[in-house]
C-alpha cells in the first residue's frame, strides 16, 4: 500500500489548471471512479470529464441508469468493475447509511484512496464521523474527507460561481496530498485540515448556517428592541396616556431612525470594548500567555461581524434620515410651523447658535458614516487580504476609534444642550441619546486611559512576551538578573 501511495495521481505539474487549457481525456488520464450514479456523482463527473480526467461510474444496477445523464466518455460499470478500473481514486457518492452494502468492494478497494463525500445529518456534536466508520469498513484503503461542502450545482458549473474552498481531512498524508492535487486541478481552493478526527467538523459545516453571526445579530437584535420599545415608552405610550397625545403614525418611521443609530452607535462600541477588556486582563495578570475566559474569546472573534452589523444600521438610518421630508406628517408640521411664525408676526426664525449644531450634527455624521464604510470594505477578505498586518490594525483599530469618536460627537452635536433641561426628563426618563452614549463614551475614556505612557509601556512589554515577577516560574530569573528579588520596578507596578 506504501508503495502504491508513492504514485502520482496526476501525470501532469500540480498547479491548478483552468477548464479551457485541460486536455480531453485520452487513454493515458488517469481514470477516476465514482460509487453510486446520483446527482453528486453526476455533477462530479461532468467537472471530472472538463479537467482531462476519464471517469467510470460504479451503479447497483448500471443498465437502468440514464446514459444520458453523463457527459460523453462516461463509463457505466457495476460496483466492483468500477472500483477495479480506478487507477487510484475512489468517490463514495452514496449516502452513508448505505456504506455497509458496500462492504463486499474491500478487496478491490485495498490500497485505493476512498473519497468520502457525505454530511452529517445532524448536528450531534460528537460521536464518530462518516469517514471515521467508513475507514473502519475499509481498514486496507485510505480515506480521505473532502467535496461534501461543494454542492452539485457548485460542481456543476465551475467553481467560479460557487464557494471555491474544500475542506479536506485524512489520516494518511500521501492520499490527502493526492486529493488536495486533485481539487486544485477541478479549480477549488483545498484546505487541509489535518487528519480524520477532523472530519465530524467538515461534515457538519454545511449544516451550519452562519455560525459566527449567531451571538452577533442576536445582539444587535436584542438592543434594537431595547431602544425602540424604550423610544416607544418615552415619546408615544406614556404621552398617549397621560396627555391623550396621539403619535402612534411615527412607529413606522421615526421610531425606527430614532433606534438605528443608538444601535448603531452601541454595536460598535461592543467592537472596541472586548480589546480594552483583554488589554485591562493582560495589565492585571502580567503575562499574555494565559487564556482569556472563553466568553471574552468568542466576543473578539465576533468584533469583525458587531462591526458589518453597526454598519448596516448606519445605512438605514442615513437612508431613513434622507427620507425624512418625504413624509406627510413632515410637509404638514412645516406649514404648521410657518403659519404659527406668521400668525406670531416672526419675520426672522434664524437661530445663529442652531444652525451651528445642525451642521456640525451632519457633518461628523457623514464623517464617521464615511469612515465605517471604509472599515466595512477592509474588512472583506479580498480587500483586507491585499493589505499588510500593519495596514490592517490601522485601519481596523485607528480608523475604527476615529469613527467612533465621529459617531459620539454625531451624537452629542444631535443632543446640544438637551441634557441639561429638566423638560428632557419627562416621566424621569432621559433621552435616548443620553443612554446611547454610555457605552461609546466608557469605551473612549478606557482607551485614553490605556494610551497614557506608564499602561502603554507595559503592555507593549507584555505583548512582546514579558512577564511579571508573579507569573514567572520560580526557578527561572529575569534574564540578566542574579537570582536574587530583584527590586520593583516600573514595569511591575
Ligand atoms: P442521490 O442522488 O440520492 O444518489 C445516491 C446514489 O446512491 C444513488 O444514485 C444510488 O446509485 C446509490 N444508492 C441509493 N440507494 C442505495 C442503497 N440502498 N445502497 C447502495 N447504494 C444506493 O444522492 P446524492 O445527492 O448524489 O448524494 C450522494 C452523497 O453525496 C451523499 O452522501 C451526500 O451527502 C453527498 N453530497 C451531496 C451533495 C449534493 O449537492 N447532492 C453535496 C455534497 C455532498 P446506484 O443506484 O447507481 O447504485
Amino acid at each position: 500500500m506504501q508503495s502504491d501511495m508513492k504514485t502520482p495521481l496526476l501525470s501532469t505539474s500540480s498547479s491548478a489548471t483552468s477548464e479551457s487549457e485541460a486536455p480531453p481525456p485520452s487513454l493515458s488520464s488517469p481514470v477516476i471512479s465514482i460509487i453510486g450514479s446520483g446527482d453528486f456523482c453526476r455533477s462530479l463527473s461532468i467537472r471530472l470529464v472538463s479537467c482531462g480526467f476519464r471517469v467510470v461510474v460504479g451503479s447497483r444496477d448500471p443498465g437502468r441508469v440514464l446514459r444520458g445523464l453523463f457527459p460523453d466518455g462516461v463509463e457505466l460499470r457495476s460496483q466492483r468493475e468500477a472500483v477495479e478500473a480506478a487507477d487510484r481514486v475512489v468517490f463514495a457518492a452514496v449516502y452513508p447509511e448505505h456504506y455497509p452494502t458496500l462492504l463486499g468492494l474491500r478487496e478491490p478497494l485495498v490500497g485505493k484512496v476512498l473519497v468520502d463525500v457525505s454530511n452529517a445529518a445532524s448536528l450531534s456534536g460528537g460521536g464518530r464521523s462518516n469517514a471515521e466508520r467508513l475507514a473502519e469498513m475499509f481498514p486496507k484503503s485510505s480515506v480521505v474527507k473532502g467535496f461534501n461542502v461543494v454542492s452539485a450545482w457548485a460542481l456543476q458549473v465551475g467553481a467560479h460561481d460557487g464557494s471555491r474552498q474544500v475542506l479536506i481531512s485524512s489520516d494518511c498524508s500521501a492520499s490527502k496530498a493526492s486529493v488536495l492535487q486533485l481539487a486544485r486541478r477541478l479549480g477549488f481552493s483545498p484546505v487541509d485540515l489535518g487528519g480524520l478526527c477532523a472530519s465530524r467538523h467538515i461534515e457538519e459545516a454545511s449544516l451550519t448556517l452562519f455560525p459566527s453571526w449567531g451571538g452577533p445579530v442576536l445582539t444587535t437584535f436584542l438592543l434594537f428592541l431595547f431602544f425602540y420599545g424604550y423610544i416607544f415608552v418615552r415619546h408615544i405610550l406614556l404621552p398617549y396616556l397621560d396627555k391623550g397625545e396621539n403619535k402612534f403614525y411615527q412607529l413606522p418611521l421615526v421610531t425606527v431612525n430614532e433606534t438605528l443609530p443608538s444601535v448603531a452607535l452601541v454595536t460598535l462600541a461592543l467592537v472596541y470594548l472586548p480589546g480594552l477588556l483583554a488589554a485591562v486582563l493582560q495589565l492585571g495578570r502580567g503575562t499574555k500567555y494565559q487564556m482569556f475566559p472563553v466568553w471574552l474569546d468568542l466576543w473578539l472573534c465576533s468584533r469583525k461581524q458587531l462591526g458589518l452589523l453597526s454598519f448596516l444600521c448606519a445605512v438605514l438610518h442615513a437612508v431613513y434620515s434622507m427620507c425624512l421630508t418625504l413624509r406627510r406628517a413632515a410637509g404638514y408640521t412645516l406649514l404648521n410651523a410657518a403659519y404659527q411664525q406668521v400668525k406670531g408676526g416672526v419675520q426672522n426664525s434664524w437661530v445663529e447658535q442652531q444652525v451651528w449644531r445642525s451642521d456640525l450634527y451632519l457633518s461628523s455624521g457623514i464623517l464617521g458614516f464615511g469612515v465605517l464604510t471604509l472599515l466595512a470594505i477592509t474588512s472583506l477578505p479580498s480587500v483586507g487580504n491585499a493589505l499588510t498586518w500593519r495596514e490592517f490594525t490601522f485601519v481596523q483599530s485607528g480608523l475604527g476609534y476615529a469613527a467612533l469618536t465621529l459617531s459620539v460627537a454625531h451624537t452629542l452635536f444631535f443632543g446640544w444642550d438637551l441634557a441639561f433641561f429638566p423638560s428632557s426628563y419627562p416621566y424621569f426618563l432621559p433621552p435616548v441619546f443620553l443612554l446611547a452614549l454610555i457605552l461609546p463614551c466608557s469605551v473612549l475614556v478606557g482607551r485614553i486611559l490605556l494610551a497614557l505612557p506608564c499602561l502603554t509601556f507595559r503592555l507593549t512589554k507584555i505583548r512582546r512576551g514579558w512577564e511579571s515577577r508573579r507569573q514567572r516560574p520560580k526557578h527561572d530569573p529575569e534574564p540578566g538578573s542574579t537570582g536574587v528579588d530583584p527590586p520593583r520596578n516600573f514595569g511591575d507596578i
